[in-house]
């Protein structure tokens, strides 16, 4: 398997070289708004340490990871008055992945609503803040 490479997009956001819409951080993980949403509320979840995928995550901080994601999913449903939750995850290419440092999709859905295809618009930036704004309340 490829080495992680630390100048990926997300490892940048974790250094604070890159701005995010943060929802949450503790010592090992942290979670942030995907800036093309698949809908609203779209969040990452991610390990601290480098980590390239699942292929190569010590098991602890994976399973970290789900416990924050999990944490995200139960605020998700009342934040955004959700009716169920999407979570994805992706590895290597071959496995749909784009940004080379590990991360969960966590995904508020509506009933009847089908998500937009990944990467396909951006959402705006006040859109955005509002949206971390109260997840980010909801999980302090
Ligand atoms: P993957 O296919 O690797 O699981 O998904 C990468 C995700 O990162 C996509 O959903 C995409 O919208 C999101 N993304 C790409 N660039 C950025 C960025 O600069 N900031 C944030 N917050 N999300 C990004």
């Amino acid at each position: 398997m490829t080495a992680y490479d630390p100048n990926n997009i997300f490892a940048k956001i974790l250094r604070g070289e890159l701005p995010s819409y943060k929802v949450y951080e503790d010592d090992k993980a942290f979670a942030f708004l995907d800036i093309m949403p698949r809908a609203p509320g779209h969040t990452l979840v991610l390990p601290k340490a480098p980590a390239r995928n699942i292929l190569d995550v010590p098991t602890g901080d994976l399973a970290h990871v789900a416990t924050i994601a999990q944490k995200v999913a139960k605020a998700q449903m009342n934040v955004f008055g959700a009716d169920g939750v999407t979570v994805q995850q992706f590895n290597e290419s071959a496995g749909g992945q784009v940004v080379f440092h590990l991360h969960v999709h966590v995904i508020p859905r509506k009933s009847g609503v089908a998500m937009k295809p990944p990467a396909s618009e951006k959402e705006k930036p006040d859109v955005l803040a509002e949206h971390a704004k109260k997840l980010a309340a909801a999980l302090s």
